[in-house]
């Protein structure tokens, strides 16, 4: 059997099956799945089979299962084999699991040998990616290797009745990993008395870093605006939103509109972040972490420390870094790097192998809409529509995942974040060896962006020079709707993509980023884009919005009058050598960004002039909007590529904010214009399927907009399900272009 077959309880799950039904022989893993050796009657061994299929252990994930017959030979008994490490193609490795139920109770039973014991886990829950260092997936493999079962564990372990029955990072107070707490005067406080000392460290105010299953992270009580207040200035964190983790599904409908899909995901064995919408006028109190936005993230506890931390109080908790860095992992590096940042440390000398930040869902039409594809699903791989090259593909710059491709499976990295100094390009350095490692794959090619600046890219030609294989740089967008292809499938005839970002190196070296593709078979031909501008200064201008909105007022040929929003914002001396460098096109960078028209309009009206991180601007507008609007008018030009002018739609906005219409409004017909660009050019290509990708996607709001236009015109609609919709779904797609599958 292949797929995700090991570390998910599947040898224990065989070997039950196996005695009830009288048979006799073997279960073993080894890297390329699980193999099962059944002997006994005919009638027993179908039943068996159909037994297998029909109802395996809830995280596995059969994706192939062979048979064939052998003669029978003499044997006794049904056995579990230890692992067999062969040469042959690797298996799925399974993703972190959040603690069961049937874990929870102990944790919580005094009469339990395991109660308030943070590790406790079993075969179906616990830490399995982030502990696992090669496979086959056996305890001397991961972290767990320093810890000797004690005789208790051990007994569990080799029980075929236990539910910890093979379960390789099993322990107990006796012989496990244990917790402590540090802080500044140097006293060190053990076990549940460093449990409860950090309790009321976060009732008093402080902020904590805690180790959890995939990094640090830093808490503190998050109904309490200093506390939240002086995390944020220490981590540098002005307006980012924070994740809060909540003790249950009710609580969280305390704070947001929580349905049946929500909840599902909230409690869903990954635990994401799952984005909600906020109830109105509610979490005052909580309104320092999510600043000007409708949404906020929340997640449930996940670790068994995490159940014991959290009590009734709902609590931040970001990733243990300050700005760009990558997620603190070790103890050492959480002391030194975290050391300004924390109040007090709770740590553990359970080792983190990879590190592993928390995924962010956002739930789209019933149905999981990653934001951040991360711990819980990394490295699950994602199903290829056939078999193509092996690929390693290093994505983008922003949001940067991974990718490796073997037969018809990609495996995905954890999220990297932004690769743009030596500290991320290092984890991008140690991720790659560890995947390629982990899946032993040589790959044929590699995959980068075009893009040559990129620090990724860099390390790609330097990793294709020293392999002697070949580099591929794929264009950004391609990419985008590559990724969305292989992610939500589609039936190979022709259909119109929708691929709108922020920014991606285009073809003829302008920055693209409002771009429809017609992909058709192998092909994927740019048909259509918004308009290009001239955008001043590049870089300065993603940080300043208001830039972008005189940028495209004077695209436009619209005058920046004072009582304009975004001119007002914009300081007079800069506004003078804008003016300039537009006029005599100096310093300007020609773009058709999306992800810019919507920074430009948040200007504009007056919402954002200035962001403190990506896509703050878009998600502030995106906040504002509701359904039912009138579209603002654009104007379309050429046939191939047809070309969308904003120019209509910036003059009734001008006239709107001077006739006083509500921020809400424009904000509305906005969004409702561009869906309805998106309807017209579907409906003048005429295409039966509109795919939608790019970082805008992540906007819901959009998303339902463009979803009801298109639907109402008889079209299917694909969105992403597996992978983002941003910049973290690139690897997947570079990966399917260079290796000949798109
Ligand atoms: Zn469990
Ligand atoms: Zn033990
Ligand atoms: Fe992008």
């Amino acid at each position: 059997m292949r797929g995700v077959v090991q570390g998910v309880g599947f040898r224990p799950f065989v070997y039950q099956l196996a005695v009830r039904h009288g048979l006799t022989g073997y279960v073993g893993n080894d890297t390329a799945g699980v193999i099962v050796e059944v002997q006994g009657e005919a009638e027993q061994v179908e039943r068996f089979l159909e037994d297998l299929s029909a109802h395996p252990p809830p995280l596995a994930r059969v994706h192939r299962v062979e048979s064939l017959e052998r003669p029978a030979i003499p044997e006794s008994v049904f056995t579990i084999r230890p692992s067999q490490t062969t040469t042959d193609r690797s298996s799925s490795i399974p993703a972190d699991v959040a603690t069961c139920a049937d874990c929870l109770r102990e944790l919580f039973d005094p009469s339990d040998r395991r109660y308030r014991y943070p590790f406790i886990n079993c075969c179906h829950c616990g830490p399995r990616f982030t502990i696992i260092r090669s496979l086959p997936y056996d305890r001397p493999a991961t972290t767990m290797a320093g810890f000797a079962p004690c005789a208790d564990c051990e007994q569990e372990y080799h029980d075929p009745a236990n539910r910890r029955f093979h379960a390789q990072p099993v322990a107990c107070p006796v012989c496990g990993p244990m917790v402590w707490l540090e802080s500044d005067d140097a006293t060190r406080i053990e076990r549940d008395d460093a449990i409860r000392t950090a309790v009321r460290v976060l009732d008093g105010g402080g902020i904590l870093a805690v180790k959890g299953v995939g990094g640090f992270h830093l808490a503190c009580d998050a109904t309490n605006a200093d506390a939240v207040a002086r995390l944020r200035e220490r981590k540098g964190r002005m307006d980012k939103p924070f994740a809060v983790m909540v003790k249950d599904v009710e609580w969280a409908k305390r704070v947001a509109a929580i349905n049946d899909d929500h909840a599902a995901v909230l409690i869903g064995p990954e635990r994401p972040i799952v984005m909600l919408e906020r109830h109105p006028g509610q979490g005052g109190r909580m309104d320092g972490v999510a600043p000007g936005l409708h949404t906020i993230g929340l997640m449930l506890p996940y670790s068994p420390l995490h159940h014991l931390l959290l009590g009734d109080r709902p609590l931040v908790m970001t990733s243990g870094n300050s700005g760009n860095e990558p997620i603190a992992r070790d103890n050492t590096e959480a002391r030194e790097r975290l050391g300004e940042l924390a109040d007090a440390f709770l740590m553990h000398d359970r080792d983190i192998h990879s590190v592993c930040d928390d995924s962010v869902i956002r739930v789209f039409a019933g149905h999981e809409y990653p934001i951040r594809r991360s711990r819980g699903y990394a490295p699950l791989p994602v199903k290829l529509p056939r078999a193509g090259k092996t690929v390693l593909a290093v994505g983008g710059e922003m949001k940067a995942t991974l990718c490796v491709t073997s037969g018809d499976h990609a495996y995905l990295s954890p999220h990297l974040g932004d690769v743009e100094n030596p500290d991320t390009l290092a984890a991008l350095d140690r991720t790659a060896d560890h995947l390629l490692e982990l899946f032993r794959l040589e790959p044929d090619r590699i995959a980068c962006d075009l893009h040559p600046g990129y620090l990724s890219a860099d390390w790609a030609a330097r990793f294709a020079e020293r392999r002697g294989i070949p580099l591929v740089r794929v264009q950004h967008h391609h990419a985008h709707v590559a990724s969305l292809l292989v992610d939500a499938g589609g039936n190979g005839g022709p259909m119109l993509v929708a691929c709108f970002d922020g920014t991606g190196y285009g073809t003829d070296g302008s920055i693209w980023g409002g771009e429809f593709f017609l992909a058709d078979g192998d092909r994927i031909d740019r048909v259509g884009n918004l308009k290009s501008i001239p955008l001043p200064g590049g870089d300065a201008a993603i940080r300043r919005p208001y830039r972008v909105a005189l940028a495209h007022l004077w695209a436009a040929g619209l005058p920046w009058c004072d009582d304009l929003p975004c001119v007002a914002a914009c300081p007079p001396a800069e506004r003078k050598i804008l003016r300039q460098q537009l006029d005599r096109n100096v310093n300007c960078v020609p773009t058709s960004s999306m992800g810019r028209l919507f920074d430009a309009i948040a200007s504009l009206v007056g919402v954002r002039h200035e962001v403190s991180y990506e896509g703050q601007a878009a998600m502030e507008l995106e906040a504002l909007a509701g359904e039912g609007a009138e579209p603002y008018p654009f104007a379309i030009s050429g046939a191939d590529p047809v070309v969308l002018d904003p120019g209509p739609l910036l003059s009734s906005i001008v006239a709107d904010l001077r006739a006083h219409v509500s921020v809400q409004l424009i904000a509305s017909r906005f969004h409702a214009a561009i869906a309805e660009m998106i309807r017209v050019v579907a409906s003048r290509r005429n295409v039966p399927v509109v795919g939608l990708t790019g970082g805008v996607f992540q906007n819901i709001a959009l998303l339902n907009l463009v979803s009801h236009r298109l639907r109402a015109d008889g079209r299917t609609v694909l969105t992403h399900r597996q992978v983002p919709c941003n910049d973290g779904g690139l690897s997947l797609g570079q990966a399917a272009i260079a290796g000949g599958i798109r």
